[in-house]
């Protein structure tokens, strides 16, 4: 079980949340394979992102898998926003909750534009929304 001791609140990383594919074993909507998805997709048509809480932009950068993308860290926990089609922010920035990031898009490998989100705690891949679930209550 992960112990959360953040007390100060917390953004979403969108202003509407709404989930087209979950996180956990699925059949890969490009490949059409059965893989693990780390994350989760979030529905998106160029909206801002915002961060979820305070902490530092720990990378920003591009691979053909999950194109244009932020990973954020803030102290065991390091979130990951992909697919995106603008970055407001550099590696090393220091960000609090509710700080713009950038805006999604439909970079990487993806079969629409819809914003990729993640996060780890100490490497290990976690529930998102179990973890959104938890800040928020
Ligand atoms: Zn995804």
């Amino acid at each position: 079980m992960i112990k959360l001791f953040y007390c100060c609140l917390l953004a979403l990383p969108l202003r509407h949340m709404v989930l087209t594919s979950g996180y956990g074993y699925r059949v890969h909507p490009v490949t059409g394979q059965f893989c693990f998805h780390s994350g989760v997709d979030l529905q998106a048509r160029h909206d801002t992102l915002f961060a979820v809480m305070p902490g530092h932009v720990a990378f920003v950068g591009y691979d053909r898998l999950t194109g244009l993308h932020i990973r954020l860290a803030s102290g065991d926990f390091t979130l990951l926003y992909g697919h995106l089609s603008q970055v407001f922010v550099l590696a090393g920035d220091s960000v609090n909750s509710y700080t713009p990031l950038g805006i999604t898009g439909s970079s990487g490998r993806v079969t629409g534009e819809h914003l990729h989100f993640s996060v780890s705690y100490r490497q290990v891949p976690v529930n998102p929304l179990l973890f959104l679930n938890r800040l928020l209550h």
